[in-house]
């Protein structure tokens, strides 16, 4: 496997380029958009074909190259679907598989730093790039971005120690010079993380830290949930009408609704769930009446309902509805909505679903 860890001096960022020798395949792990040139004249140098654009999370220090790399090379772009950032062509969730020619990556969700942050894992390899969760001896700043230091710490126990100890940890940044750690160094050294650290010890170490906001913030993320692309670019969208129920936009734009709403007025609006089918058989269930339409069949279904009626989309966790929403005005649905928070916050209320069957049955319910 062809790899190469590319440095943004500016913001201190790494970016990793991965490549299958044979196919030429590659892709990019959290590419910097002042490094495009630098990154795509590697790509071209080196003759390969840039399969996909991943980024860890919504970065609040610098702007992502992920759109204008797809611009460029045709790359997909690949983000969490919890992040919020519904540009990317896939939204990916914990145990999703990224492949380029005989290799590939595994999606772990290791949130904390920010709520949408994933590890890519390279298991043949021994490699994981771990974006901001685990630094070398640190760990990613957890004050902003619905960061939190419980979860972190979850994460980094569970998703990363989990790792044999000789993976090599590739983060998102480093400020002293270092390039790479291991599972077993940061378990042994990690002065926030390690193993002898407790879940309080670093919830304190964190609430601590009282650090200044990354100076480009404001900047970042607004053009980070879009990709990087110039927000001013993409067509402009049919407008919505929001009369029918209490929408709120996502810094995304995407329009979106709560459970409690939904839960009331479900049999007054087509409820459509665009996960998979496995998904909206699994353990988190689906809502009585909703229909499965997974988020590569919509446009098809979508030619076959009504304008009339609110949609609303509904997923795991708000990221692919989020899409799906946006799909659905941009074909001419003004009343449409995406359920925030997805099956995950649905089932986190309590609020009730059904189990099993490929096609859920309509309940009728009357509020
Ligand atoms: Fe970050």
């Amino acid at each position: 496997m062809l790899f190469r860890q590319l440095f943004d001096q500016d913001t201190s960022t790494y970016s990793y380029l991965l490549a299958d020798e044979a196919s030429r395949e590659a892709v990019i792990v959290d590419p910097v958009l002042e490094q495009l040139d630098r990154d795509a004249t590697l790509i071209d140098e080196l003759g390969l074909k840039l399969v996909a654009a991943l980024d860890t999370h919504v970065h609040a220090d610098h702007v992502t190259a992920l759109g204008a790399l797809k611009r460029r090379f045709g790359a997909h772009t690949v983000m969490s679907e919890r992040g919020g950032a519904v540009c990317a062509d896939r939204l990916v969730k914990q145990g999703d598989r990224i492949r380029f020619g005989r290799h590939e990556l595994e999606v772990r969700e290791t949130p904390g730093h920010t709520n949408g942050c994933l590890t890519y894992v390279c298991r043949e390899a021994g490699m994981a790039f771990t974006g901001d969760a685990i630094l070398i001896r640190g760990s990613g700043r957890t004050d902003f971005q619905q960061g939190s230091s419980r979860s972190l710490y979850g994460s980094v126990r569970e998703q990363i120690f989990s790792l044999p100890d000789d993976t090599l940890l590739y983060p998102g940044h480093d400020y002293k010079g270092r390039t790479v750690t291991t599972v077993g160094e940061e378990k042994r050294l990690n002065p926030r993380l390690g193993l002898q650290k407790s879940v309080e010890d670093f919830e304190r170490t964190m609430n601590e830290l009282r650090l200044p906001h990354p100076r480009r913030m404001d900047l970042a993320v607004p053009a980070n949930l879009a990709c990087g692309v110039d927000r001013h670019e993409p067509p402009a969208l049919p407008s919505l009408d929001t009369s029918w129920a209490p929408i709120v936009s996502t810094p995304a734009g995407v329009p979106e609704l709560t459970a409690d709403w939904l839960v009331v007025h479900a049999s007054e609006v087509v409820v459509l769930d665009v996960r998979e089918p496995d998904e909206f058989r699994g353990e988190l269930g689906h809502i009585a009446g909703s229909e499965l339409a997974p988020l590569q069949t919509l446009d098809a279904r979508a030619a076959a309902l009504s304008k009339q009626r609110p949609v609303v989309a509904v997923c795991r966790s708000g990221g692919r509805s989020g899409k799906a929403a946006l799909t659905l005005q941009r074909l001419g649905f003004a009343r449409v909505a995406s359920l925030a928070g997805g099956m995950l916050d649905w089932n986190a209320r309590g609020l009730p679903v059904e189990l099993g069957g490929t096609k859920a049955t309509v309940v009728g319910r009357q509020g």
